[in-house]
């Protein structure tokens, strides 16, 4: 069983969900181990919280470019972790890293400096005869494909693309029992020269979108697109949207027309959402938005247009004018709620399926 490498992601002290994510991929492909890269003096305390997994070992790399410079750290890191796994005798077959912006850069320049196999944009991994093999959406997810790679294979993966299994009872396959994994502390040279990355010089948080939840983390995404007409006419995708303590998400069109901010675009060159619930409304459904929200639970359309293609992806659709349809829908959950006292969740769910259609039988 060959070794997987996971590069971590942490933000402000706590490890991010993806990390899971990637933690639950790598132990279907091997025997994962982790390598971490922070500001010194705080590696300690994240490699802590990977206690519960009892992963074998983590790769401990402190370094002081560790958020002043963009991505040649982690490249640094990671290559020194997959020379000192070799090094203890390990074959290296795989490394997991997210697929960030960041994430698909460090993955490139690893693979150019280890001469490895890149495999970018997965959103499945699996091991067939001892080989990853990896699931990748092309064509703006009309199809999918499966890429090897011979040698290593470093693989960005799609957030929220795979389920986390949360840390196991006993251990991952092939992982010590010891419940705080061991530190190698990396040693190697991180002093990336002038040239060698760029330097970080400002950071700006993103101010707060108010209450509503992160796009990526939602369970309830309401999204608009170029049907709601107009950036007032978008106010009704936020009406709906916080009627169910939901996120606000736009097509590309409705970016670039102006209705809303373009932090919000779900799709092929936006974020990628697997909420519970999606809800487009005057969203046409081309491919390259679909690509962003195909793999949410449930999808429901509305769009005035029977043929919209939407409504080949919908499990309920609504052919009518959003500005008909939705105030309809909120008067009647509210309505609903004032009668049942249902909490948000149950009466988003039982809501929804009073108010729509199933695809197959539109009007
Ligand atoms: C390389 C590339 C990358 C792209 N990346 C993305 C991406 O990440 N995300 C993305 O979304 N797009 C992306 N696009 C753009 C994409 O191809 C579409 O142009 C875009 O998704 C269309 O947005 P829309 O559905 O809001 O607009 P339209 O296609 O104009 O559809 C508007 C819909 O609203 C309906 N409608 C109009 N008025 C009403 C009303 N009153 N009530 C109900 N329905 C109404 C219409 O019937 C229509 O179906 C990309 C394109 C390219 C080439």
């Amino acid at each position: 069983m060959g070794r997987i490498l996971v590069l971590a992601e942490h933000n402000t002290g706590t490890l991010d969900a993806v990390t899971g994510e990637l933690l639950t991929a790598a132990a279907r492909l091997g025997d994962p181990a982790v390598v971490l890269l922070a500001r010194p003096g705080t590696g300690q305390d994240l490699a802590a919280q990977l206690g519960p997994w009892c992963l074998s070992d983590v790769y401990l790399a402190e370094s002081a470019h560790a958020g002043t410079r963009l991505t040649t750290p982690a490249v640094a890191a990671l290559e020194a972790a997959v020379n000192l796994a070799r090094a203890a005798g390990a074959e290296v077959s795989g490394v997991l890293i997210a697929g960030t912006i960041d994430g698909r850069e460090v993955a490139a320049r690893l693979c150019v400096r280890l001469t490895a196999g890149l495999i970018s944009d997965a959103v499945d991994v699996r091991l067939s005869d001892d080989v990853i093999v990896a699931t990748v959406p092309v064509l703006g997810g009309a199809y999918s494909v499966e890429a090897t790679a011979s040698g290593l294979a470093v693989i960005t993966l799609r957030p929220h693309s795979i389920v986390p299994d949360g840390p196991p009872a006993n251990g991952l396959p092939g992982a010590g029992a010891a419940p705080v994994p061991t530190r190698i502390e990396i040693d190697a040279d991180l002093e990336v020269g002038p040239g060698r990355g760029a330097e970080i010089v400002a950071v700006q948080p993103r101010p707060a979108t108010g209450a509503r939840p992160g796009l990526t983390a939602a369970s309830v995404v309401v999204s608009g697109g170029r049907g709601v007409g107009s950036d007032e006419g978008f106010g009704l995708v936020g009406d709906l949207a916080d009627l169910f303590g939901g996120a606000v998400g736009a097509s590309r069109a409705a970016v670039e027309a102006g209705f809303c901010e373009a932090g919000l675009q779900v799709g092929q060159t936006g974020a990628t959402v697997t909420p519970e619930l999606y809800i487009a409304l005057g969203i046409s459904g081309a491919i390259q938005h679909r690509a962003g929200m195909q793999g949410a639970g449930t999808i429901i359309a509305v769009n005035k247009d029977a043929d919209a293609p939407i409504f080949l992806l919908a499990d309920f659709g609504v052919v009518g004018d959003v500005f008909t349809v939705v105030p309809q829908l909120i008067e009647a959950v509210t309505a609903r709620r004032a009668s049942t006292g249902a909490t948000t969740q149950t009466t988003t769910q039982t809501s929804a399926g009073t108010n729509t259609r199933g695809t197959n039988d539109q009007e």
